[in-house]
């Protein structure tokens, strides 16, 4: 079959025959692929505000990477664990170049499953100038992170039942702008994330966030807890989720 016939049949399968040409040869001579032929699947892009955090009440663009290695009880984001479409990196900097929102957050389902290719996505995004929050479980190494973008830490408390899959090294990694977040569902929950923030001295390493389950701990009883131990952590309430239901998808 002649190169052009090879294409041809090619792109009746995969709409991109050079890219997959080209990642092929990459594959079989250990070449390593350049970033315009790198793929992560993707769930879903979208622009909201940003509910949790510290930087919360900003305008966030979102991007969702589809896969999840942890099964938390509470899941709000079960739809991310499978389907999406693998989408060119470029091509998801340039729709985040053309919403024009320079906050970016790259999330989940857990956006380090994809490996190296959310690294070189963080990186990328980097490079345009946005300021890149990385939301991830905890699960899985935060070392290849770019420095310059923000970790937001969600440690897993007992009540999500994954709190045995916590990769406890990567508090090595915090820095002062990242932050660690506990989502509590009960006391047992408060009391367990106190005593990881005092024994890992979370509080010197990056910015602590205590957040309550939605329908499961009133926010109301975290801030008398917070509030009688004179804690120094902040309370963070999901803001998107009063503002446009619990329900709500794509927000
Ligand atoms: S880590 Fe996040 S996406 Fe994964 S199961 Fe837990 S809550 Fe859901």
């Amino acid at each position: 079959m002649s190169r052009k016939g090879l294409k041809d049949f090619l792109h009746l399968f995969y709409p991109y025959p050079d890219v997959f040409h080209r990642s092929f040869a990459a594959r079989v001579t250990g070449m390593p692929r350049r970033r315009e032929w790198r793929r992560v699947k993707v769930c879903e892009i979208f622009t909201s505000i940003q509910g949790e955090s510290t930087y919360t009440g900003l305008a966030c663009t979102f991007v969702r990477l589809t896969g999840c290695n942890l099964r938390c009880v509470y899941c709000d984001t079960q739809y991310a664990f499978e389907g999406g479409i693998d989408m060119p990196l470029d091509d998801i900097v340039s729709h985040v170049k053309l919403v024009g929102v320079n906050l970016v957050e790259i999330t989940g389902g857990e956006p380090l499953l994809q490996g190296n290719d959310t690294i070189l996505l963080v990186r990328a995004l980097l490079e345009e100038g946005f300021e890149v929050l990385v939301e991830t479980n905890g699960s899985l190494g935060v070392g290849g992170v770019d420095r310059r973008a923000v970790l937001i830490l969600d440690v897993k408390t007992p009540s999500s039942g994954m709190s045995g899959e916590i990769n406890y090294a990567n508090f090595d990694y915090l820095k002062p702008s990242d932050e660690v977040k506990f989502v509590i569902c009960d006391r047992g929950d408060y009391d367990w994330a106190k005593d990881i923030v005092a024994k890992f001295r979370l509080m010197e390493r990056a910015k602590v966030l205590f957040s309550p389950a939605l329908g499961m701990l009133p926010p109301r009883q975290l801030a008398k807890w917070i509030v009688e131990d004179r804690l120094e952590v902040r309370l963070n309430v999901q803001i998107h989720k009063y503002i446009f239901g619990p329900d709500e998808r794509g927000v």
